[in-house]
């Protein structure tokens, strides 16, 4: 398999344990604070930290268009949850959006005070035993358009989806010792590489 490059970026939030994930499974990593660092990785992941905080530093270090244009060179892009908020096309009870990237409504903080934190083990599409899902503050989807994949749910909630090159997940994946899921993001890339060179 060829040598694939995901970048993280690095304006706020969980970054540095992804970067551990990607190196984990053999890959290169990059910590992505400059737009121009996007022209030389192959995936990005907008890691979980505070949606608010990460948009606004976005806009500040001049991201938005450059990851437009990323995505639109169908390029794959992780949200994972912060992150998956800042990919979605709507927000619950919210007339604010971000990044538009993916047919979804996202509810944030969706799972409620008295569950801040917590692990589950989710049946996940493709995985053959149950996948430990770290939850932090975490949003779900309340709504998924026609052409979106749901890969697993928690308590009915749809926790984690995929539309084309577009990945989410309401969990934190870099935070768990299982690689399964950022192995999923992996065959996206490797996928797109072909596609995009054939
Ligand atoms: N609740 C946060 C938000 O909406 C996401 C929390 C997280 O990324 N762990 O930005």
């Amino acid at each position: 398999m060829r040598r694939i490059t995901i970048g993280v970026l690095g304006l706020q939030g969980a970054v540095q344990e992804h970067i551990k994930q990607i190196e984990s499974l053999g890959h290169d990593s990059a910590i992505i604070k400059h737009p121009e660092q996007l022209d030389h990785i192959d995936g990005l992941i907008l890691p979980g930290g505070e949606s608010t905080v990460i948009r606004k530093l976005i806009d500040r270090y001049g991201f938005y268009e450059p990851i437009k244009q990323f995505a639109s060179k169908k390029k794959p892009i992780f949200g994972t949850c912060a992150g998956m908020v800042l990919v979605a096309n709507m927000l619950h009870e919210s007339p604010d959006s971000h990044l538009n990237l993916i047919d979804i409504c996202v509810k944030r903080n969706a799972f409620g005070r008295q569950k801040e934190s917590f692990e589950a083990m989710l049946d996940v599409k493709g995985m053959k035993t149950k996948y430990p899902a770290i939850f932090i503050r975490a949003p779900y989807i309340t709504k998924a358009g026609a052409n979106v994949e749901i890969l697993t749910t928690y308590e009915n909630h749809i926790v984690a989806a995929k539309q084309e090159h577009i990945l989410v997940s309401s969990f934190h994946p870099e935070l768990t010792g299982d690689n399964r899921f950022l192995n999923i993001f992996v065959d996206m890339v490797v996928k797109s590489l072909t596609t995009i060179t054939n």
